[in-house]
């Protein structure tokens, strides 16, 4: 191997360091050994594995590297203690990752593409266009630069909900998290990790075959399937028919409930016939429902990205109407614009949570944190703005 082709083992599972190791004449255990190192001992020098002798060394400094990303920008809330991250990737690509603080402890909110193909109307990612996918090697970075950043307090809990869609970078996700929870490697429970979906139900049922433990999140934000087409381009190809079923199977052999991610958006999804289809939905499924106040899509100075103007029509009308007054009765019902959303009023939220509890088992409103960095739900963009804050 030469120092051009210097392959990064920063990411690599056991069997492909075995498959290293056989490259370069070595036992298997070396293996388990350089595994060890790396994910456990947190060691990014091979000079400094001191198990390995001299020769094993300098093949391995010859012809490997050990690449993480690195932390360009921080930012932090005041309000609620909310860190943003700018991560820069090694081919200097940016993304983002948020450590949320939640009863004393901390959640690491981790992006999975760099960008991301879906679009949804109210989320700044979705106005980003797609990249590429995070290899593993990406997304336990981020979970290693969190621990790092976290201190003492440590990561309770990792969510994939920043950036893109887990299920579209499906086996890096999986290897990543078989990395994480490898007693051999960073230790940390399946159980502690959520894949958040967006609902794709080839990948999820994919996902099911595979049995791990970790906790499921779909983004439901309409329980409606008309609406939801027009909220989230995907759902078209993925009807609720089908969708609840998988999320189902996901959870069954999971040993959990799923939560529904719910955006109240004004006069689209914070209806009252919405939260009696919400109701109804979440008899057919284990899950628990999260409610979240739409949050303006805003750069990281607080300027609007896509400035809020009251929605002409509501949702509600279109149903009844049968067809958008734009599109002509009866017609096509048009997707949304970011320009249709504005957050809902603490009475619509009262209303909306008191008739769906308790006729769902479970409610909670979350409250958006990291609202002042552009932190919360559906806000993350990865650009640079000014110089480092750390
Ligand atoms: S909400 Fe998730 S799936 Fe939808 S565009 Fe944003 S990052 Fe992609």
């Amino acid at each position: 191997m030469s120092i051009a082709s210097r392959i990064n083992v920063f990411g690599m599972s056991l069997a492909k360091m075995e498959m290293l190791m056989a490259e370069l004449g070595e036992k298997p255990f070396r293996a388990k050994q350089l595994f060890q190192w790396i994910y456990q001992k947190e060691i990014y020098d091979f000079a400094r594995m001191s198990s390995f002798n001299k020769p094993l060394r300098d093949k391995l400094q010859a012809g490997c590297e050990i690449i993480l990303p690195e932390v360009v920008k921080e930012q932090r809330d005041p309000d609620d203690g909310t860190r943003k991250f700018l991560v820069k990737l090694h081919d200097g690509n940016l993304i983002e990752m948020v450590l949320i603080p939640v009863h004393g402890r901390l959640a690491l909110c981790m992006s999975s593409q760099v960008g991301c193909t879906i679009g949804c109307k109210f989320c700044a990612t979705g106005l980003l266009g797609f990249k590429r996918n995070l290899t593993t090697g990406e997304m336990l970075g981020q979970l290693v630069l969190a621990r790092r950043l976290a201190g003492e307090i440590g990561v309770a809990n990792i969510v994939l909900m920043g950036m893109g869609e887990p299920l579209l970078n499906l086996q890096n996700v999986i290897h990543m998290i078989e990395i994480a929870s490898s007693e051999l490697g960073i230790s940390i429970s399946a159980r502690k990790f959520t894949i958040s979906t967006v609902g794709l139900v080839k990948q999820l049922r994919e996902l099911t075959k595979y049995k791990l433990k970790s906790g499921l999140a779909l983004s439901l934000h309409a329980p409606i399937q008309q609406l939801r087409e027009r909220l989230v381009p995907s759902a078209k190809d993925n009807p609720l028919d089908q969708l609840i079923p998988a999320c189902r199977d996901y959870i069954a052999q999971a040993g959990d409930r799923v939560t529904l991610e719910y955006i109240m958006i004004a006069g689209i999804t914070d209806t009252m016939e919405c939260a009696k289809a919400l109701a109804d939905l979440t008899r057919k499924l284990p899950c628990k429902v999260n409610l979240i106040a739409y949050n303006p899509i805003i750069d990281d100075q607080g300027t609007p990205l896509a400035p809020i103007r009251k929605a002409k029509v509501s949702v509600d009308r279109h149903s009844r109407e049968g067809g958008n007054p734009e599109g002509g009765k009866g017609g096509k019902l048009k997707p949304f614009t970011p320009h249709d959303f504005k957050p809902p009023t603490i009475e619509a939220i009262d209303r909306f949570r008191e008739y769906l509890y308790p006729r769902c088992p479970a409610v909670t409103f979350r409250k958006a944190k990291g609202l002042k960095i552009a932190a919360a739900c559906g806000q993350l963009v990865a650009r640079v703005t000014g110089a480092p804050e750390r």
